[in-house]
């Protein structure tokens, strides 16, 4: 068998922009793993890698993959593994790979707000530099139904520490998470938080539902009505409307998104709204890949 097999504890997921980017599971699952929304690492048992492991993995990928410029560190959480460990992981991939220039992570505020100002600078000399951040939400009664584990306001405090670190931040909205019935202070509060933080990157993604509507209800502890395609939208253009950021560029070119809007949002936000609102007034119900084609002519 091919030793390279043994590495990785599936799943394994990666944000698309990591497509090229060695991945080292440094940490296997979620060590929360109860949001509602999320079935990422439900079958997974959240574990930290042993070091040991990890040197004779890296070592194998740095051999595989010499000229790596850009790393990965998965699975669903960096900062669940304690500061020394994480600064020990950090330099042992920036020593075996030489042409390294990026190391990436997904991190939650809720874990990244029980380390120290002290220690998350410790982390970024040591090497991370990017984070993907599920924000999710900023209104806090929607942060709540989902159980996030964390408010708005922390994850306000958390984020801004971190940019001011000097972390760069890709973050993530999820359209539609609140449904019928916090739609808009879902959209509002959710601009106004990305409004504080000012991250590098946000991508909107609609709510999904892998194991179905029903399962999903069954794990809040309220009702649940989703957004029809046109709410969705009007949820869309009321976040953008909201936004003022000065130097974010934007996505929603994610599989579960109608429309695929990609730019800075300083510069293209009218033309955003423009189009939404072409699309608000002519849509009746158009499948998602014709929606998606009749927003790229515009
Ligand atoms: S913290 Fe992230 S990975 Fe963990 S359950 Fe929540 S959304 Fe999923």
């Amino acid at each position: 068998m091919n030793e390279s097999f043994l590495l990785y504890h599936e799943p394994v997921f990666r944000p698309p922009a990591e497509a090229d980017s060695v991945i080292v599971q440094v940490t296997l699952g979620c060590k929360w793993n109860q949001c509602r929304f999320c079935e990422m690492y439900s079958t997974k048992k959240f574990a930290v890698k042993s070091f040991e492991t990890l040197e004779k993995e890296v070592t194998l990928l740095a051999g595989l993959h010499p000229e790596t410029a850009r790393v990965f560190l998965g699975d669903g959480d960096i900062f669940s593994a304690d500061k020394d460990f994480v600064v020990k992981t950090l330099q042992l991939i920036k020593r075996s790979f030489p042409n390294l220039k990026r190391i990436s992570a997904y991190a939650s505020s809720r874990e990244m707000g029980k380390y120290t100002a002290e220690e998350l600078t410790e982390i970024k000399k040591a090497g991370l530099s990017l984070l993907y951040v599920g924000i999710e939400s900023g209104d806090d009664e929607v942060l709540f139904m989902v159980k996030k584990g964390v408010t708005a306001l922390q994850q306000i405090n958390t984020l801004k520490q971190a940019r001011q670190i000097g972390f760069k931040l890709s973050v993530m909205i999820l359209n539609g998470l609140g449904g019928k019935k916090y739609s808009t202070q879902h959209a509002i509060n959710s601009a106004l938080l990305l409004n504080e933080i000012q991250p590098e990157l946000l991508s909107l993604l609609v709510i999904s539902f892998p194991m179905g509507q029903d399962h999903f209800r069954s794990r809040l502890d309220e009702d649940f009505h989703p957004l029809s395609q046109l709410e969705t939208l009007k949820e869309m253009r009321l976040l953008i409307q909201y936004l003022e950021l000065n130097q974010t560029v934007f996505r929603s070119d994610h599989a579960s998104n109608y429309l695929v809007f990609r730019g800075g949002l300083n510069r293209d936000k009218e033309r955003f709204l423009h189009q939404l609102d072409h699309i608000i007034e002519n849509t009746v119900h158009i499948p998602r890949t014709r929606l998606r084609q009749q927003a790229s002519f515009l």
